[in-house]
């Protein structure tokens, strides 16, 4: 554009959630400001969540304009939070005219929060309802990490369990938003900004096996990988990127990931949905053994969560107890996830993506 003849470009600022210390020094170098303001800054966003550079009022006023020339900080914004009895706390976000869903999960000695990392899924697992919901777009990094903030935020406000552990189990399939999952997980354990150990970080994928050789040269997190069936004409049917990903080049995948692993010492967790008459029988259970043989792995067994016109229904407390049973005699760890935030739909696969025409 041109005023007065002066030509003004209009430069798409960078948005500093999305970038980690080092970047966020480098561009200060560029400014030519003195490297310690990028640790003054970062502290004030991620221990003080100022949200606004303007807020910022120890920094010379100067100083700043030159910084939000080319910066900013953009959060996305909370459009209602809803409390479970249990303690879980679902905050739902707005972006654009969609919802995201975030989940506050409070335990004895920790709390965890279960970020997403797309609105809806790609994936269409027919027993998950963001699946059924259909896929929008990929998380850009900045909504990643401004879920993060938003919750940290509210629960220091509360005075609520600091999160513990971080765990990519919301709505979407983390690896195929590669890039954007990566670089947030680098600010998620960056010191200077969210500063979280690798230990406490989970991500669940249903195994996208390029992204997951790429990973293991990157970063070294927890990896669960949602198996749930044992038979690839069932798996295609319901988790449809079988076809392309099946049972035993995923397995194969996600073992190259943990022999590379040091946080995953005790094994790659598998996650395993109990489904009524699907794959709770006790065939199922042998043939689960039978390929986790070589494999170290803990198994985790989720209980099937309904939502509106879903098909399937939850296998019976002595089904799952049976498989339970089997998987222990035969030298498995195994646990049963409890059912959190079940009375605000805030649980595994009950979050949804839905466009919310009330929102403007
Ligand atoms: N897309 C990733 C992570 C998000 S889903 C993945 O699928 O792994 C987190 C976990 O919830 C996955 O193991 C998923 O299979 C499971 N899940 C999905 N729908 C569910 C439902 N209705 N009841 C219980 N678990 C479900
Ligand atoms: Fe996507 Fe995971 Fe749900 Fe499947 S279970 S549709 S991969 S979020």
């Amino acid at each position: 554009m041109i005023f007065n003849g002066i030509i003004k470009i209009n430069i798409k600022k960078i948005n500093i959630l999305s970038i980690n210390y080092k970047k966020f020094l480098i561009l200060l170098i560029i400014l030519g400001e003195k490297p310690f303001r990028a640790k003054q800054i970062m502290n004030y966003i991620y221990n003080f969540y100022i949200n606004d550079l303007n807020l910022i009022n120890n920094i010379n006023k100067k100083i700043l304009n030159k910084i939000k020339k080319i910066l900013n900080i953009k959060n996305i914004k909370i459009y209602k939070i809803i409390y479970s009895n249990d303690g879980t706390i679902k905050f739902i976000m707005k972006i654009d005219k969609q919802r995201i869903e975030t989940i506050y999960i409070p335990e004895k000695y920790r709390a965890t929060l279960c970020i997403s990392s797309q609105i809806g899924c790609f994936v269409g697992c027919k027993f998950c309802l963001t699946g059924k919901q259909g896929f929008n777009r990929n998380l850009y990094i900045s909504e990643i990490i401004s879920q993060i903030l938003n919750v940290k935020k509210i629960i220091k406000k509360k005075k609520l369990k600091n999160i513990t552990n971080i765990v990519f189990m919301g709505m979407g399939e983390p690896l195929l938003n590669f890039k954007n999952v990566v670089s947030s997980i680098l600010i998620i354990v960056d010191k200077y900004c969210l500063n979280f150990s690798k230990y406490r970080i989970t991500l669940s994928t249903v195994g996208i096996i390029p992204a997951l050789k790429k990973l293991k040269n990157i970063i070294d997190i927890n990896l669960a990988l949602s198996l749930h069936f044992t038979n690839n004409k069932i798996r295609n049917n319901l988790i449809p990127i079988n076809n392309k990903y099946n049972i035993k080049n995923i397995l194969k995948a996600s073992k190259e990931y943990i022999n590379n692993s040091k946080v995953n010492k005790n094994g790659l967790t598998i996650e395993y949905v109990m489904l009524k008459n699907v794959n709770d029988n006790t065939k199922d259970v042998y043939k689960l053994i039978s390929i986790l043989k070589n494999i170290p792995c803990k198994i985790n067994l989720i209980p099937f969560n309904n939502f509106l016109k879903s098909k399937f229904i939850c296998s019976t407390k002595k089904k799952i107890n049976t498989f339970f049973k089997i998987l222990k005699k035969n030298g498995f760890i195994v646990t049963i996830r409890k059912k959190r935030g079940n009375d605000i739909n805030a649980s595994c696969g009950q979050l949804s993506g839905k466009i919310l025409n009330r929102i403007n």
